[in-house]
């Protein structure tokens, strides 16, 4: 496996997925655990990884919508 890359079982359709830490956005973080977004297929995994960039949680978003701030 390449480095940065993460393996999980997705926890909604059960498949194998890889997916990229974004390590260059992640310079910048300081607060860990930081949530990162998955998007697989129709869905989102919302996985939050630790300082080591180790996948510390995940959730679950069956479906998600962009919300707009109102200035
Ligand atoms: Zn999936």
């Amino acid at each position: 496996m390449a480095e940065g890359l993460k393996w999980m079982q997705c926890p909604v359709c059960k498949e194998s997925i890889y997916w990229e830490v974004p390590k260059d956005s992640l310079k910048n973080v300081k607060r860990f655990p930081v949530p990162v977004i998955v998007k697989h297929k129709d869905h989102y995994l919302i996985c939050y990884l630790d300082s080591h960039y180790q996948l510390a949680d995940t959730e679950v978003a069956i479906v998600a919508v962009d919300g707009k701030e109102k200035q």
